[in-house]
């Protein structure tokens, strides 16, 4: 039975996001989810990507930037897209649903991961670069004007010490590392997919059970190349070269050429002969 008050959500505020969002909600459908399908999008995502997304989602919200303003930190993590995830927090706002799990546009989901809902806010994975911060790639929250108002007070009052949406939010749910061990998701909800090259024999011996993959970091599997014939993802020499499991990107990408290609093909195609 369908779960209407309940629901998966994620954000795009570009064509790119949108193709990764695209392919994270066709894995959702294909392990069967009983909850509701939402994404955020800003003005930038273009027409055609919206109505594809139509099709996958069964709510397209379109939301304003929120952009955190804060440079000079986002300028020390080289990664001046991450203001844009401040946007993020007006998930908040989903006050339609009674829970929601978030899922960045660049995580693949494995398996029916519905058991999530059984959490409570805030729960989220550790980050693997400092496993005492949760890492917001994955958490279950509760939509309320009144936390989203907590939370824009406090960014505005504390800044985010990362300049992006991850600080501000371990910095607002400061007791996570040590309150409440039910509100720590196993990493298996938010498996890094560089963590083969970082703890190889832990991989080997926890990989199988991996329920959600997350391309963490400036590389994405839309930036690399695809051989359709061999089924494999590859990196062009002069770009810059990420560090995911070739697995996990080659079923990103199984997942992209097979449901999001002629999706977005046939909606080309159809503009163009109206
Ligand atoms: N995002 C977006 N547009 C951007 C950057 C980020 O829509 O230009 C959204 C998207 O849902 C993305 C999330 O914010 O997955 C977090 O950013 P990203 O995944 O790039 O950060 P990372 O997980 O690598 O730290
Ligand atoms: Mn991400």
């Amino acid at each position: 039975m369908p779960v209407t008050d309940q629901a998966f959500v994620t954000l795009a505020t570009s064509d790119v996001y949108g193709l990764g969002a695209l392919v994270l909600g066709h894995s959702l459908r294909h392990h069967r989810t009983s909850r509701q399908l939402v994404i955020l999008i800003t003005p930038q995502v273009s027409s055609s990507i919206r109505t594809v997304l139509d099709n996958v989602f069964d709510e397209v919200i379109e939301v304003n930037g929120l952009d955190s303003g804060d440079t000079a930190h986002l300028a020390l993590m080289k990664r001046p897209d991450l203001g844009i995830t401040f946007t993020k927090l007006q998930c908040w706002t989903l006050i339609q649903y009674s829970k929601c799990v978030f899922l960045d546009a660049d995580t693949l989901v494995l398996c029916n991961v519905d058991e999530l809902f059984d959490r409570e806010e805030f729960s989220a994975a550790p980050d693997p670069g400092w496993p005492d911060c949760f890492n917001t790639g994955v958490f279950v929250f509760r939509p309320s004007l009144q936390t989203y108002g907590r939370l824009l007070q406090f960014a505005g009052v504390h800044g985010s010490f990362d300049g992006g949406d991850q600080g501000l939010l371990n910095s607002f749910f400061h007791n996570w590392a040590v309150k409440d061990i039910d509100k720590h998701l196993p990493f298996l909800y938010n498996l890094n997919t560089s963590s083969t090259y970082t703890y190889l024999p832990a991989f080997r011996q926890f990989g199988h059970e991996a329920k959600i993959v997350h391309f963490l970091g400036a590389v994405k599997p839309w930036s690399y190349k695809y051989n359709p014939q061999s089924r494999n993802a590859y990196q062009e020499l002069d770009s810059p070269t990420g560090h995911h499991d070739p697995q996990f990107v080659n079923l990103w990408w199984k997942v992209y050429s097979s449901c999001v290609v002629p999706a977005v093909m046939k909606h080309e195609e159809v503009k163009l002969s109206n």
